[in-house]
């Protein structure tokens, strides 16, 4: 019998918080710490070359390659007093998560030692030769490599002794093989799309940001139990167990106190997180017994996306000095609330405004009408394609459960903003602008008490919620790269806003007042983009068929929501945008899909080993305990008096052949059926086959073997239980 469950188990309970050492400072003091910001650029770099710099990160100005070299030694000599040895171009590849190829700072020094040296170079370029990663056919092994180059948009930070210099990772063709490069594209578009609208307002504005504030969240559980979990080890769930008897039926977990050893965790995590210059802020518990979240103070986006993708992996780092795993699949157990990870989104201007939330003048309004009901016309118009962007494997497991946002993607309004909005779009242009003597035009746009629109009824069943001054895309797995679901959102914006923006300007021409055209326009949007618009259970059966009634899309198999990549309006914006070609995209789509495949591959190879090496084993030698049983009853007592004793063991040695004989042959099936899958050339037919037939057949084969935890002796089951993997922290 194996012990290790019972040894884990009983090592779990014993475990106690562990010490965390606080620092000196206060946490505005080592707030960056590990950050080459410009803090350390000032002091670091000579006047001129920080100027160059800091107008190339502020501005986008385009950055000579020869301050490159004086970048490059004001960073190396930080580092080196930091104690860094070696430096790596990060970046994120399409795998979803980060990749880093650490080199020292040494080169020959031509005289038979060794020097320090960190040129202009390696810092704005490098060749990781990574030519195993994901690239959809772009790029050949035996042809173009690709090389990493420098964002300076994102500041170099310290991971023990390296320097890690955040990168784009190209094709030396120019095809992007990774998140960042068509993420900072899609900003640079809707920057340019969105100042260009607010012109219209205020020609001041000389820019325009995204922001993006996430919430991740994730699950904690004690390392020694991970271990005896090999689904969870290689799959990051479990691909079988049984519910707890107590879940989170009572919701007594969520915001509840935070266990000790978590707390010291989560205390560990935020000074790391700090010291890294990520401002996190908020801290609590989730739903689910052993989920928890994390939140930040929201920041421009695509330095929010690299700071998310960094705390994922402090966070596995951290978790592991605290006897913890952390888990970020988007549902590592089956019966109990998933993780997402909310992205908070919303856009702002150079002179410090908030697009997305209310003004105080009804001009201001206008402004945020406008900005809304374009975010709505892009939503409504591409929210087969924003499916997409948050669609995977993993994320699969999600949305759709009647706990995440459903696989349909809608926006909530509130009352109050679809007040304002059926306001407009019922009145006449006339009712609206009202000419009244000396004060010039007066607007009629209702105003929206800002604190009462933070109360808003927040309705957790939507994937795309007005929330006060910003929209909250809740669709995005908890482990998925934030870039994805941000890459289509503000391409897609931008170029609904370049749409607006002729659609008013050509009311202009003809003659129309400004106010009026934008006015005008806003009411024909607000008409078009309706059936995007619900404030509904989004769970309820009856939305999916008005939902379907409404044109948008309600595909549930993710191979085929890829699909929406690849329609004629999705590669027309994209290109129109610059932010994704065609071959691009149908290259990310070949991953998207390979990537599909062998999750659900792998999943199947567990399951199936995991059923033959632990589950039928247990089961079939607990089977024997009762057969043995059997027949010493027949020993002791007469037949009919035997048999009658035995009527409950005879029920269930009938039970486990059946649940094993069924286990068994699916098991066995299920492998037919990837031979036949593995044979399909055709990377999106394959994912289908993937999709349609083994993922359903790893749902029968767990209930039966979830059934079998039921009746099989305790002792002998050797993997832990949802009960001991949920409650020990
Ligand atoms: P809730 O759980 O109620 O949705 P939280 O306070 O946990 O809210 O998280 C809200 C997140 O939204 C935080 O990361 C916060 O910084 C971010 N946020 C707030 N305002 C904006 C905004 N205008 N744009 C983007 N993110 C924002
Ligand atoms: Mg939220």
């Amino acid at each position: 019998m194996s012990k290790l469950r019972f040894r884990v188990v009983e090592t779990a309970f014993k475990k106690k918080a562990v010490e965390v050492p606080v620092p000196a400072e206060r946490p505005s003091e080592y707030f960056g710490k590990y950050v080459f910001n410009k803090e350390k650029m000032f002091k670091y770099l000579p006047s001129k070359v920080y100027n160059t710099l800091i107008d190339a990160i502020d501005n986008g100005a385009p950055l000579d390659r020869t301050i490159a070299d004086e970048v490059a030694s004001g960073m190396k000599k930080w580092a080196t007093e930091m104690g860094v040895t070696h430096y790596t171009h990060w970046f994120s590849p399409l795998t979803e998560g980060t990749a880093e190829k650490h080199d020292a700072f040494v080169e020959h020094d031509g005289k038979g030692g060794m020097m320090e040296e960190f040129s202009g170079k390696l810092l704005v370029q490098q060749e990781p030769d990574a030519s195993s990663f994901p690239n959809g056919g772009i790029r050949n092994t035996f042809e173009a490599r690709g090389y990493s180059a420098w964002d300076p948009s994102s500041p170099a930070f310290i991971i023990d002794d390296t320097l890690c210099i955040p990168t784009v990772f190209i094709a030396y063709t120019g095809e992007a093989l990774d998140y960042k490069a068509p993420l900072l594209k899609a900003l640079r578009a809707v920057d340019k799309a969105a100042t260009a609208v607010c012109h219209y307002f205020n020609p001041d504005v000389k820019k325009v940001v995204a922001f993006l504030g996430w919430e991740q969240e994730y699950f904690l559980i004690d390392e020694g139990l991970y271990a005896a979990r090999p689904d969870l080890l290689l799959t990051g769930r479990t691909l079988m167990g049984h519910d707890s008897a107590k879940n989170q039926q009572l919701e007594d977990h969520y915001f509840g106190a935070i266990p000790t050893r978590v707390a010291a965790f989560m205390k560990d995590l935020e000074i790391e997180s700090l010291k890294l210059g990520i401002p996190v802020k908020t801290r609590h518990n989730e739903v689910a017994p052993n989920q928890f979240e994390l939140a930040p103070i929201y920041e421009e986006c695509n330095l929010a996306n690299d700071h998310n993708l960094l705390i994922m992996s402090v966070m596995r780092k951290v978790s592991r000095r605290h006897g913890f795993r952390v888990l970020l699949h988007e549902k590592p157990f089956k019966g109990v609330n998933g993780s997402g990870k909310h992205n908070n989104w919303s856009l702002g201007t150079d002179t410090g405004i908030l697009l997305m939330g209310p003004g105080k003048t009804p001009e201001e309004n206008l402004r945020f009408v406008t900005f809304v009901v374009n975010t709505l016309m892009a939503v409504y118009k591409h929210n087969g394609l924003l499916k997409a962007a948050i669609s995977s494997a993993t994320n699969a497991h999600r949305l759709g459960a009647n706990e995440a946002p459903p696989a349909i993607i809608s926006s909530f309004l509130g009352k109050q903003l679809t007040q304002v909005l059926g306001h407009i779009e019922s009145s006449t242009i006339d009712d609206l602008i009202s000419l009244s003597g000396k004060q010039g035009m007066k607007l009629d746009i209702p105003q929206i008490p800002e604190l009462l629109i933070d109360n808003t009824d927040r309705n957790r069943t939507s994937p795309f919620a007005f929330t006060g001054n910003r929209f909250e895309f809740r669709a995005v797995g908890s482990q998925a790269n934030c870039a994805s679901a941000m890459i289509a959102l503000n391409a897609a914006l931008a170029d609904q806003l370049t749409t607006f923006k002729k659609d008013v300007d050509a009311l202009i021409e003809k003659g129309e007042p400004k106010i009026s055209a934008i006015l005008d326009v806003v009411r024909g949007y607000i008409k078009i983009c309706k059936p995007i618009h619900f404030d509904g259970n989004g769970y309820s059966e009856e939305w999916k068929i008005e939902a379907a009634k409404r044109g948008l899309d309600c595909e549930t198999s993710v191979p085929v929501i890829f699909d929406n990549y690849l329609k004629p309006e999705s590669i027309a914006m994209f290109e129109a945008t610059g932010v994704l070609s065609k071959k691009e995209l149908h290259a990310r789509n070949e991953v998207k899909w390979e990537t599909y495949t062998k999750k659900i591959q792998i999943e199947a190879r567990v399951l199936g080993d995991l059923a033959m090496n632990h589950i039928i084993p247990v089961a079939t030698r607990y089977q024997t305990n009762l057969i043995d049983n059997v027949y010493k009853m027949q020993s002791l007592f007469p037949v009919d008096k035997a048999t009658e004793l035995s009527s409950k063991n005879l029920e269930l040695i009938e039970e486990i052949s059946v649940r094993t004989a069924f286990i068994k042959e699916h098991v066995d099936s299920m492998i037919e059926a990837r031979k036949v899958a593995n044979k399909i050339e055709c990377e999106r037919e394959k994912a289908i086959a993937y999709h349609d037939n083994i993922a359903p057949a790893l749902e029968e084969i767990r209930y039966h073997i979830d059934k079998l935890e039921l009746i099989v002796d305790n002792q002998m089951w050797t993997l832990p239980k949802y009960r001991e993997l949920l409650f020990i922290r």
